[in-house]
C-alpha cells in the first residue's frame, strides 16, 4: 500500500512538473499580450524604411508598420519597442528571442525559409546598381572582373553570384558604411535594393542608378520558425492583409515615397 502510495505520489510530482514547464514557455503572442507590448528588430540606417530622424527618433515605412501591428494586436501604436538590428545579425537576434519579430527590408528568400517564418510580402523591392557620376557603365556585366560593393548578410552577394561570377565582391557592415565606400572609390559600384540605394541618390546628385533590376526582392516580417510563433504570425498577416485592403499600405508607401 506504502509503495503504491508514493508511486502516485511520484506521478502526480512528474505531471505537475511537465505543465510547470508548458507554462514557463509561452507562445510567442500570449508573451507579448502579457506584456502589453511589442519588441521588433528594425533598421536605423536604412532610410526611407528604419532610419533616425533629425531629432534622432526612429521612422521609416518598417517603423510605421511596426506601429501599425501594435495598434492591431495591443490597441496603441505607441506600445512597440524597437531593436536595431543589421543584415548580418538579424536572424540571430530573433532566435535568441531578443525581439518578437524583424521588419527590416528583410526579403523572403529560400535559403532564409530554412531557418525563420516570413508573413505575406508587405513591399517589394529590386535590386540595382549604384554608381559614381562618371562611371561609363551601363549594366552589370560591364563590371566582370572589377570590384563591386556589397552589405555582408543581404541578398546582394546572391545577385552578384550569378550575373557576374568573377567580379569581386567587398563587403561592409552597414548600408552608409557602404555608400562611403564608394564615395571614396574603394570601388567600382554598390548593389543593394533601389529603395535604399534612392535613399542616397535623392540627397546626393553625385551618384546615381543604372536602369535595370536585377531581383526581385519581396520584404516580409519575419517571424522564429516554431509553433510558438504561429498564432503570432496568423494575427500579423491578418493584419497587413487589412492594410492592404482598406489602402492604408499604399497610403504608406505614398507618404515615404517608395510607391
Ligand atoms: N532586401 C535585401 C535583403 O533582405 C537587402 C536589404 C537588407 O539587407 O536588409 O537582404
Amino acid at each position: 500500500m506504502l509503495k503504491k502510495i508514493v508511486l502516485f505520489l511520484l506521478l502526480i510530482m512528474v505531471v505537475t512538473s511537465a505543465c510547470g514547464k508548458k507554462d514557463v514557455k509561452k507562445d510567442d503572442l500570449t508573451s507579448i499580450l502579457q506584456r502589453d507590448k511589442i519588441i521588433v528588430g528594425v533598421k536605423d540606417d536604412t532610410k526611407p524604411f528604419g532610419f533616425r530622424d533629425k531629432d534622432g527618433n526612429l521612422a521609416g515605412y518598417d517603423i510605421d508598420l511596426a506601429r501599425e501591428i501594435a495598434k492591431g494586436l495591443l490597441g496603441s501604436e505607441n506600445k512597440v519597442e524597437f531593436v536595431s538590428v543589421t543584415p548580418s545579425n538579424r536572424i540571430m537576434r530573433l532566435n535568441n528571442e531578443d525581439v518578437d519579430m524583424l521588419i527590416s527590408t528583410m526579403s523572403v528568400t529560400n535559403q532564409r525559409q530554412q531557418v525563420v517564418d516570413f508573413s505575406i510580402p508587405y513591399y517589394i523591392a529590386g535590386q540595382a546598381i549604384m554608381v559614381n557620376g562618371d562611371s561609363k557603365a551601363a549594366t552589370i556585366r560591364d563590371f566582370s572582373g572589377k570590384r563591386m560593393i556589397i552589405v555582408f548578410g543581404s541578398t546582394s552577394e546572391k545577385t552578384l553570384r550569378m550575373n557576374v561570377p568573377d567580379v569581386k565582391v567587398i563587403g561592409y557592415k552597414t548600408y552608409p558604411e557602404a555608400y562611403r565606400a564608394l564615395k571614396a572609390r574603394k570601388a567600382d559600384a554598390m548593389v543593394a535594393d533601389d529603395t535604399i540605394l534612392l535613399g542616397f541618390t535623392l540627397s546626393d546628385k553625385s551618384v546615381r542608378l543604372l536602369n535595370k533590376r536585377y531581383s526581385k526582392e519581396p520584404y516580409a516580417v519575419a517571424f522564429r520558425k516554431t509553433n510558438a510563433s504561429k498564432d503570432l504570425q496568423y494575427k500579423v498577416n491578418y493584419i497587413l492583409e487589412n492594410m492592404q485592403s482598406s489602402g492604408k499600405l499604399n497610403r504608406l508607401q505614398e507618404k515615404w515615397h517608395i510607391k
